[in-house]
């Protein structure tokens, strides 16, 4: 079963190795182990249901408390201290579009707030209920799964929007296709919320982010259903897919998406190399990118995340071995290590020499092959990474990424620039915080930077190790809103695959202008008049 108050299924955990917990002590001081609120609890202090009857709605507390937040740090600070604070009041589980109808209907009727939920992993307060005097109501689309059709000649896959990654893979592999969009919630994370969140996945540079792949589909609004017939290409006037793509449930409820698929890759492994430093390696995976060298995946480390995914690896000894080995190599203290995927349709030739023009490049900027054990492991953990942050939290440790875009002139100055006011940002109250960050998406302008931090929870000052959420909270507001006023100083989007949500929602005005907000406030007026979905996401 999945966790109500973290990350993924129950039954699963990623334990943490006793020498990296030392190298967490050694960086940012022993994290406390403080109790966290049981379920039972939570249950007891649930409000009471504001909705008018209807057939298809769970009032049942667990479900409406299962789908009261997300994945974000406030998400995750709400649900272990047991202060949620507002809950959905019940949870539809539509099955067809007549159902989605149903319940828009229902929502127009009774005033009721409606919240499209796919599989609740974002990372911004997409799906959290907001304060307010009106009922809602969670539409869980997880019933809308099937693949609907395969156009094996125009490489075309219609699948409902609930369907999850795993699922769709599942479905498509079995045919012989892929769509290869491996966001690492992908586990949970579903078609649906891929498209209106604008996702990216890990091997986007050779299969394309959500709107490469995203062709078309039907979306229900309030004010009734609008099309999106999948085109090659069209001169005909803006792009509507585009306005879905990034709605975030403002316009409507996505009930069906069709999608660019491929056939299965005939060829595909992930190679490691490391660098001397951060500037080498970016300059070769920039040179990379904008020769337009058919790699999948290239996913930089800098110094300090390279040394801390080495040593929260588990893997002692061959990391000490390694170590070694690099050092005498001359990779000494600011290394850092760089993960390119190989991915091709047709084994053979071509395949070979895309993988050794990668090569040369990487060997002109200093980069030295260390061939694919690495690159197994990162793949054999991929989905189970996120499992870490469970364990980092019982540790007593919050563990949260941000992540940005920006143009190849600009990434150095803001990855340093975020990561130090971040370093910096508990000073003052004397708690040291770790940062680190990878290149993780590249282009021919640009490079998305991601950036991950841990610091210690709090307890209240008294003998007792009482949690302190406040104060946990507080810690992640003041290094968050650092990291994001640097990012929009620098020109860098506030978002390069979470979406905007709540916590990402006032630096949007900041991107878009003023006369840009208006467009995008009328769009979602001119369907959704009454306000009834998902308010104060993505716009107030
Ligand atoms: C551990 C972890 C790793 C992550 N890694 C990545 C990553 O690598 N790349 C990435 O892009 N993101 C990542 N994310 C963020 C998150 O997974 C994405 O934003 C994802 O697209 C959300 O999909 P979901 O189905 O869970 O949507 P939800 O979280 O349920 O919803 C997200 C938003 O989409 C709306 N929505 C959902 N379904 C529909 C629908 N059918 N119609 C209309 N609106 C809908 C919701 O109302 C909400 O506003 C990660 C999150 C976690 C927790």
């Amino acid at each position: 079963m999945r966790r109500w108050n973290g990350w993924g299924e129950a039954a699963i955990t990623y334990p943490l190795p006793e020498t990296a917990a030392q190298y967490l002590e050694t960086r940012i001081g022993a994290g406390l182990r403080l109790e966290d609120a049981s379920l039972e609890r939570v249950l007891a202090n649930i409000p009471p249901v504001r909705l008018s009857p209807h057939p298809c709605l769970s009032t049942d507390p667990e479900d409406r408390l299962r789908h009261a937040r997300g994945q974000s740090l406030p998400d995750w600070i709400a649900l272990r201290s047991g202060r949620v604070g507002v809950f959905p009041d019940g949870v539809a589980y539509p099955a067809c579009d007549e159902d989605v109808r149903a319940l828009l209907d229902y929502a127009r009727r009774t005033g009721t707030r409606l919240i499209p939920y796919g599989g609740g992993t974002s990372v911004v307060g997409h799906i959290n209920p907001l304060p307010g005097g009106a009922p809602v109501l969670t539409l869980d689309l997880s019933r809308l799964n099937r693949l609907l059709e395969l156009d094996e000649t125009s490489r075309l896959a219609t699948f409902e929007a609930g369907i999850t990654g795993p699922e769709i893979e599942k479905q498509l592999n079995a045919r012989g296709y892929t769509l290869g969009h491996y966001p690492q919630s992908f586990e949970y994370s579903t078609l649906g919320g891929w498209i209106a969140a604008r996702s990216s996945g890990q091997q986007s540079y050779y299969y394309g982010r959500i709107e490469n792949l995203f062709a078309g589909g039907h979306v229900e609004t309030p004010l009734g259903a609008l099309d999106l017939p999948p085109h090659p290409a069209s001169a005909a006037g803006p792009d509507l897919c585009q306005m879905v793509l990034g709605s975030e449930g403002r316009l409507g409820i996505i009930t069906r998406a069709t999608v660019r698929v491929r056939p299965l890759p005939e060829e595909e492994s992930f190679q490691a190399f490391f660098f001397h430093d951060w500037e080498s390696g970016a300059a070769a995976v920039r040179e990379i990118a904008q020769a337009g060298l058919k790699l999948s995946m290239l996913r930089l480390s800098n110094a300090l995340e390279t040394t801390t995914t080495l040593a929260l690896s588990g893997k002692g000894k061959l990391v000490e071995w390694a170590n070694r080995g690099l050092s005498f190599l001359r990779y000494a203290e600011g290394r850092c290590l760089l993960i390119a995927g190989f991915t091709a349709e047709k084994r053979g030739k071509a395949a070979r020499e895309q993988f050794a023009a990668a090569r040369e490049v990487i060997r002109a900027h200093g980069g030295l092959w260390t061939g694919t054990p690495i690159g197994k492991m990162w793949k054999k953990s991929r989905f189970l990474t996120p499992y870490l942050r469970n364990t980092l939290w019982e540790r007593g440790y919050a563990l949260d990424t941000l992540e940005t875009a920006v143009t190849w002139a600009n990434v150095m100055p803001t990855a340093e620039e975020t990561q130090k006011v971040i370093r910096e940002g508990l000073a003052e109250i004397g708690e040291r915080v770790l940062v680190f960050a990878h290149l993780s998406h590249m282009y021919k302008d640009g490079a998305g930077i991601y950036v991950t931090y841990l610091y210690r929870r709090a307890a209240y000052p008294s003998a007792s190790l009482r949690a302190s959420p406040d104060e946990t909270l507080r810690r992640w507001q003041a290094l968050k809103g650092a990291a994001s006023r640097v990012i929009v100083a620098h020109g860098g989007t506030i978002s390069h695959q979470h979406g905007v949500g709540l916590d990402h929602a006032p630096y949007l005005a900041a991107e878009k202008g003023k006369l840009g907000m208006q467009m995008l406030e009328s769009v979602r007026r001119s369907l959704d008049p009454e306000g009834l979905l998902n308010p104060g996401k993505l716009l107030s």
